[in-house]
C-alpha cells in the first residue's frame, strides 16, 4: 500500500481538513448507528445509577452517574497574549472520570452494563423497570461469575472493562500490547483481573482476545474496533456536555460556533462523542480529532478511502509514541464510516508538544493529565495559528465569529497515573518547554 499517499507528508505536525464535511450534516448512509442507540445508552446509564452508587461510593456527588466537569481554561500555551478575540477555552475533564480515570469509563462501562443487564433479564434475576441494585446480590453474582469478559487494549480500555467487570463479579481478561504501561497492568492484577501480555502492537492484542473469545460461549469480547455499544456509550457524553453548556449559559449556534478537540486512538471514543455533538448542534459544532505524528491511523484512513485496513506503517510512521492511549496502527472501520460526513478535520502533534502541554496544564490549571490527553491542547493552537486552520475558518465564514466562539479540549485520561510516573512526565514536559 506504500504506493498510495504519494506526496503526503506525515513526518511533521499538521492540520488536515476533511473534504467530506461539513457539507452534509447528516449521519453516514447505511450506518449501523442511529441516534436511538445513544438515547438507549443514556437511559441505561440512568437505570444503572443506583447500582453503581452502591458499588462505587465515589459516584455520590453525581448520584451514580459517571461524568466529568467542564472547566474554563484561562489561556493556551503559546497564545497567552491572544486575548478574547479567539473566544473562550474549556477543558472537558475526562482525565478525572471516576472508576477508570479516562474517557473509557464512558464506552467501556456502558458495554459491560449492557451485557450484564441482558444476562440478568434472560435469567429472571432482573425485571425490566425493576430495582437494579439486585445486581449486587448473591444470585446475580453467582450468574456473572460463570462468564468471562475479554478485551484487547493499549491500557485504558482494559482498565475500564476490567474494573467494572470485576466489581460486578465477572471474570475478566485483558489482552495488553507491549507498549501498555506497567502500572495499568499492576492495577488490573490487584483487582483480580487476568492480564495477558502480547508482544507487538495494539492490533495484535485485539486479534488475540477476539480469537480466544470466539471459541468460548461463556466469554464475551468487547471489540474496540467494531462495537456499537461502546460507540453509544461514548455518544452519551454529547448530551451531558450540552446540559453543562446550557447551565453555564454558553450558546452554540451559527453565531456562536463550538470547536471540540478530542484525542484519537482507534477512533471509537472521539467518533461517538462527535456523532452526538453533530446530532445536537449540526453545522455549529466543529469537531477535530488529534493524533500523534507517529500514530496518525485515522488521518491515514480518511485520506485513503479505498484502502480499508491501511496502517500507519504503510505510510512510514512507526507507531512509537508516549501517548499510549493513542498508539494504534489502524483505525476502527466503524468510526471511519461514521466520521466521513461529520468530522471537520484531524490534527497531528508531536510527543514534545504533548509533554509541554501536560506540564503547562499542571502549572496553569492544576490538572493532572496523561500524554494522550494533553494531545488535545494542540488542537486550538493548530486551528488558530496554522494556514490550514485559517483556511478552514475563512472558507466557512467563521473568521469574524471567533470572538464569540468556544473551544473545548477533551482531556481524555490521567487520574490514576502514579506519582513517580507523573513526575517523569513533568520533567520531560519542562525540558520540552525550555526547548520550544
Ligand atoms: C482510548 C483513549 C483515547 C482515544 O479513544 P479511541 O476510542 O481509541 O479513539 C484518547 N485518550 C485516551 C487517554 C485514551 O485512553
Amino acid at each position: 500500500m506504500s504506493s498510495r499517499n504519494v506526496g503526503r507528508n506525515y513526518a511533521t505536525q499538521q492540520l488536515w481538513v476533511n473534504p467530506g464535511a461539513p457539507a452534509a450534516n447528516s449521519p453516514a448512509a447505511s450506518s449501523p448507528i442511529t441516534i436511538n442507540h445513544i438515547h438507549q445508552a443514556r437511559a441505561r446509564l440512568d437505570r444503572f445509577a443506583p447500582l453503581l452508587l452502591t458499588l462505587f461510593p465515589e459516584l455520590a456527588s453525581r448520584q451514580g452517574l459517571i461524568e466529568s466537569d467542564l472547566a474554563p481554561l484561562p489561556a493556551l500555551r503559546g497564545m497567552e497574549g491572544a486575548g478574547p478575540s479567539h473566544g473562550r477555552c474549556w477543558v472537558k475533564a475526562d482525565h478525572s472520570l471516576p472508576i477508570a480515570g479516562s474517557v473509557k469509563a464512558r464506552g467501556g462501562i456502558h458495554e459491560v452494563l449492557e451485557f450484564a443487564e441482558g444476562l440478568a433479564i434472560r435469567h429472571g434475576i432482573l425485571s425490566e423497570g425493576g430495582d437494579y441494585t439486585v445486581l449486587s446480590g448473591t444470585a446475580a453474582r453467582a450468574l456473572f461469575s460463570q462468564y468471562e469478559i475479554c478485551v484487547g487494549s493499549t491500557g485504558n480500555l482494559g482498565l475500564s472493562i476490567g474494573l467494572i467487570s470485576s466489581a460486578l463479579g465477572f471474570r475478566a481478561t485483558v489482552h495488553m500490547s507491549a507498549e501498555a504501561k506497567q502500572w495499568k497492568k499492576d492495577r488490573l492484577r490487584r483487582n483480580g483481573v487476568q492480564v495477558v501480555e502480547h508482544q507487538g502492537d495494539y492490533a495484535r492484542a485485539v486479534d488475540a482476545g477476539r480469537a480466544k473469545a470466539g471459541a468460548d460461549p461463556h466469554c464475551y469480547f468487547v471489540d474496540d474496533e467494531q462495537s456499537v455499544s461502546l460507540f453509544a456509550g461514548y455518544g452519551v457524553a454529547a448530551f451531558r456536555l450540552e446540559a453543562q453548556l446550557r447551565e453555564l449559559g454558553v450558546a452554540v449556534d451559527a453565531a456562536h460556533p463550538l470547536f471540540v478537540y478530542i484525542p484519537c486512538g482507534v477512533g471509537g471514543a472521539p467518533a461517538g462523542i462527535t456523532y452526538g455533538l453533530k446530532h445536537l448542534y449540526g453545522a455549529a459544532a466543529h469537531c477535530f480529532f488529534v493524533e500523534p505524528v507517529a500514530s496518525p491511523c485515522f488521518l491515514v484512513r480518511m485520506q485513503n478511502p479505498d484502502a480499508p485496513g491501511i496502517t500507519v506503517y504503510d505510510v512510514g510512521q512507526d507507531n512509537k509514541t508516549e501517548a499510549d492511549g493513542l498508539a494504534v496502527p489502524a483505525a476502527s472501520e466503524l468510526a471511519i464510516r461514521e466520521m466521513r460526513p461529520l468530522l471537520s478535520g484531524i490534527i497531528t502533534t508531536s510527543d514534545d508538544s504533548m509533554f509541554a502541554d501536560l506540564h503547562w496544564l499542571r502549572e496553569q490549571a492544576g490538572m493532572r493529565v496523561e500524554p494522550s490527553a494533553a494531545a488535545a491542547l494542540s488542537g486550538p493552537r493548530m486551528l488558530l495559528q496554522s494556514a490550514a486552520g485559517q483556511g478552514y475558518l475563512r472558507s466557512r465564514g467563521l473568521l469574524d465569529r471567533m470572538a464569540d466562539s468556544n473551544h473545548i479540549v477533551w482531556t481524555t485520561g490521567g487520574l490514576f497515573v502514579p506519582d513517580d510516573e507523573f513526575d517523569r512526565f513533568m520533567e520531560r514536559g519542562r525540558r520540552a518547554r525550555e526547548a520550544s
